[in-house]
């Protein structure tokens, strides 16, 4: 099989660490790609947003898979274009991929087909938002409809500073993607993000595992990309896998059917849960960045059926996926000053050795100089991570390596796994 893989970060890297494994696989490229994912695939420098090209070279390999990483290049609309040359794609349509790129279409759609989530307004007029919110308890949950890389939630603890956010979002904080403003009440529990892939008809379960979106160690700091993440997760129960794909993964399926927007990828729930009871926060239409790391670490299938299958519409056929006992951690090491102005530039020692079976490091923002020399290039630049027989075993090996890591421009989370320790 010739399969195109779409992204650059660490979770494509992971996922090209693991396609290459699979014995159907004849031909990867990979565009744009990194440093770390040349010696498993052919590099190809092309945009993820370049849909023209990016389809030019899925023809040219005559792929019979592509799999699309990153969001951007969804809401582009790939999966259209590929489907319009009959070239299998592992991701939603630009439609179905509303699930993630529109709060208050995925807050119509659960309302619509009774999936339990948070209660809501959504607004286009500033007023008679401000006037809503005082129908509400503190803290305040507002949101830009639309993609804000991840920083369109505002929470506010009175309603002065819920004023101030829902004026800034009309005032144009977000551009088009606040337009639309979608006020919700506070859900209160333990968040856990679960994986499923889907193949318009049905999903399948695909993983889960637990993130650290706080910049330093005792969730203290900025929100970021992810500084970290393990998988098992202790709250993740095979209980509360069940009644999540009963009630939100199963009604979502059918009901994105039933409205002519099959959806085809991956469906990643974000939950809240309370009691045991899920509910959903958000829905997102690719793998986590850096969930997806430990997900194909503790992957014990080849992934490749799944990916066509999901693609094809014929998960039915396939068994549910193996997965390791083992358990995995996955540490970002980020530049200084990251999230807000990450230096560049700052060279990196030791993170190409041979640090055993257990432990992978993937590349994110990484560049190769001329010398042959690796340097930081983005805020999230290399992702070490390790299996273990246990959470302590997996973290102590992650530290280990990044221990011989030579790199003082970078900072870590020392911490990564402590709610399940
Ligand atoms: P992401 O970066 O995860 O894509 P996003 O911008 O799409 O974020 P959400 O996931 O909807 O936004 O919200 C971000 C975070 O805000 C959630 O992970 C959760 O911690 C908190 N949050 C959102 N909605 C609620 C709610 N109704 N009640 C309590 N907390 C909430």
């Amino acid at each position: 099989m010739n399969i195109l893989l779409i992204g650059s970060g660490g979770r494509e890297h992971a996922l090209a660490w693991k396609i290459r494994r699979s014995p159907l696989v004849k031909r990867l490229a990979i565009a744009p790609g990194n440093p770390g994912m040349s010696e498993l695939g052919e590099i190809h420098d092309i945009k993820v947003t370049d849909v023209k090209n990016l389809v030019g070279l899925a023809l040219s390999i005559q792929a019979d898979l592509v799999v699309v990483g990153p969001e951007a290049a969804l809401a582009e609309g790939i999966a259209d274009a590929l489907a319009r040359v009959n070239i299998p794609c592992f991701g939603p349509s630009q439609k179905a991929a509303q699930l993630e790129s529109s709060k208050a279409f995925t807050k119509d759609f659960c309302k619509r087909h009774n999936i339990p989530t948070a209660d809501y307004e959504t607004f286009t007029d500033e007023w008679e938002a401000k006037a809503f919110l005082k129908s509400y308890q503190p803290p305040y949950i507002i949101k830009a409809d639309g993609l804000a890389a991840g920083k369109g939630v505002a929470i506010s603890p009175d309603l002065q500073d819920a004023y101030a956010e829902v004026e800034a979002m009309f005032g144009g904080r977000y551009g088009a993607a606040s337009k639309t403003v979608v006020i919700e009440e506070f859900m209160t529990g333990e968040e856990a993000s679960i994986f499923a892939i889907a193949d318009g008809e049905t999903a399948m379960l695909f993983g889960y595992a637990q993130d650290h979106k706080r910049a330093f160690d005792g969730d203290t700091g900025p929100n970021t990309g992810g500084m970290g993440t393990y998988s098992p997760a202790p709250i993740v129960t095979p209980e509360l896998l069940e009644i999540t794909k009963r009630d939100i993964l199963g009604p979502t399926m059918r009901g994105m059917k039933a409205e002519g927007v099959p959806y085809k990828g991956v469906l990643y729930a974000g939950l809240m849960v309370e009691d045991g009871n899920p509910r959903l926060v958000e829905y997102n239409a690719r793998f986590g960045d850096p969930e997806c790391q430990v997900l194909m670490l503790r992957l014990k299938s080849d992934i490749v059926p799944y990916l066509l299958a999901a693609a094809t519409g014929r998960l039915r056929d396939l068994p549910e996926p193996e997965w390791h006992s083992d358990a995995a951690v996955c540490v970002v090491f980020a530049a200084q000053g990251y999230p807000d102005s990450p230096l560049g530039g700052s060279i990196i020692r030791g993170a190409e050795q041979d640090f055993g079976p257990d432990v992978s490091v993937f590349h994110a923002g990484t560049k190769r100089l001329d010398d042959g020399r690796l340097a930081a290039n983005g805020g999230r630049v290399l992702n070490v991570c390790a299996r273990g027989k246990t959470l302590q075993e997996a973290r102590d090996a992650a530290y280990a390596a990044i221990a011989k890591i030579d790199w003082p421009m970078g900072f870590f989370r020392t911490d990564i796994g402590w709610r399940a320790l």
